[in-house]
């Protein structure tokens, strides 16, 4: 014992030394170092079964560490952006260039070959950028200078952001919610979703981005989103937030695309302006937003000639097919089981946590694995088709009174939540 004794003393110096190198980098570096695997396998090795303390302290932190790694990947990127619309995209599309470049070619030019040339998708997306001129000169501004910053032309970022109404429905995508009052243990809104996409999409972690939007003339952004895209989702400095759903596209026409939308809404001041945002758009696609600010939740439905608004009262939870009346018997061609057990499992997550729900019961809510691998915190499965080995690329929760987003980057499961503040 006391040859371990003294071995242990010594590990534990050397393993002090590597945690002290490793924080300065991000986590992956150390839970994926070679060395620290090396550092673990001598000190087992010494100090034998599982006799000594350190030895067993040891083992556990790098067990979990190497837990945490199983889809990890790079960390999620994040930048300020400020200045005058043009600028700000300008910014974003410079710092991304390369990602927006592997958006366009994979998500577009790589999806349609053989079936619509280049020129064709360039000429299509062509025919949306009358609509959002129109709809908000400030968008196009931030996407005509992402296009000049990324190299890219105008044509392509525009095509990146009608990406919502490119998708035929065909793999899982996103479970949304939101609770308040008295379903909350404090009366907070708590709200947020899963980001699901497909294992191939997840680009090792660069997929996802975070951007702080500091605006002259009005709200504050922080907003996930990925390369190329304006806004993916997020909240804004006065408490508008906004999660959302695919859900069948019918017949999506040319338009304002989805994303476009989305962006619209977090630059609003009130509810009532968000849901105008919806409401006067040209809608291009099909979609479910849960629109909220500090106090009160909407869900709205929408095709692109008609809105379904409903007042959530207390908590809403939402998949990805329609269920309010005006449009569920209509409209829900191609809907999935995964979709239908998601919208169940979350109302059902939330009723049974009335009056409980917290930050902590809302990330819980991402871990669920019930219909796994196509669960709210989905996995790939042994799906030989890789366009339905799908993943929760990113899980997120906003508390809007707080003006914070706590994300968990890469499977909800493996992922510590991070806090974000505007
Ligand atoms: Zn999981």
């Amino acid at each position: 014992m006391s040859c371990c004794f003294d071995y242990a003393l010594y590990d534990a110096l050397e393993f002090l030394v590597l945690m002290q190198t490793a924080s300065l980098h991000h986590r992956k570096v150390w839970s994926r170092s070679p060395r620290l695997e090396l550092f673990f396998l001598k000190t087992y090795a010494r100090n034998g079964s599982y006799g000594c303390k350190w030895a067993r302290l040891m083992m556990v932190v790098v067990i979990k560490s190497r837990e945490g790694s199983i889809v990890m990947g790079k960390s999620l990127f994040t930048m300020e952006l400020n200045g005058e619309p043009y600028d700000r995209g300008y910014k974003y599309g410079e710092s991304c260039k390369n990602l927006i470049a592997r958006m366009i070619e994979e998500q577009f030019f790589q999806e349609f070959s053989g079936k619509l040339t280049r020129d064709q998708l360039v000429r299509h997306a062509r025919k949306y950028e009358p609509f959002i001129q129109d709809y908000s000169p400030e968008i196009a501004d931030e996407l005509k200078g992402m296009a000049e910053g990324s190299g890219q032309s105008y044509d392509e970022i525009v095509m990146v952001n009608a990406l919502e109404e490119r998708k035929a429905f065909e793999r899982p995508h996103c479970t949304a919610f939101a609770a308040t009052g008295n379903a909350t243990v404090d009366g907070e809104t708590y709200e947020g979703q899963s980001w699901d996409g497909i294992e191939g999409e997840w680009w090792d972690g660069e997929l996802s981005l975070l951007f702080k939007v500091r605006r002259k003339n009005g709200p504050d952004l922080l907003n996930y989103t990925n390369p190329g895209i304006l806004v993916c989702a997020g909240l804004n400095s006065n408490g508008i937030g906004i999660n959302w759903n695919t859900v069948p596209q019918k017949e999506p026409t040319v338009g304002v695309p989805t994303y476009i939308i989305v962006a619209e809404i977090l630059r609003q001041k009130t509810l009532g302006d968000a849901l105008d945002a919806v409401t006067r758009a040209d809608r291009a696609g099909y979609f479910n937003f849960i629109i909220t600010d500090d106090t009160e939740l909407y869900d709205v439905e929408a095709t692109p000639s008609d809105t379904d608004i409903s007042y959530g009262g207390e908590f809403v939870g939402h998949a990805n097919h329609f269920v309010s009346n005006k449009f569920s018997s209509a409209e829900n061609e191609g809907m999935t089981s995964s979709s239908i057990v998601r919208h169940n499992r979350i109302n059902r997550l939330l009723k049974d946590n009335y009056g409980k729900i917290d930050l902590e019961v809302c990330m819980s809510f991402f871990r669920d694995h019930v219909n796994y691998p196509s669960s709210i915190c989905c996995h790939p499965g042994d799906d030989p088709d890789p366009k339905q080995r799908g993943l929760t690329l990113d899980s997120w929760i906003s508390i809007p009174s707080k003006r914070e987003l706590w994300i968990a980057h890469g499977s909800p499961c493996k992922n510590e939540f991070v806090r974000f503040s505007l």
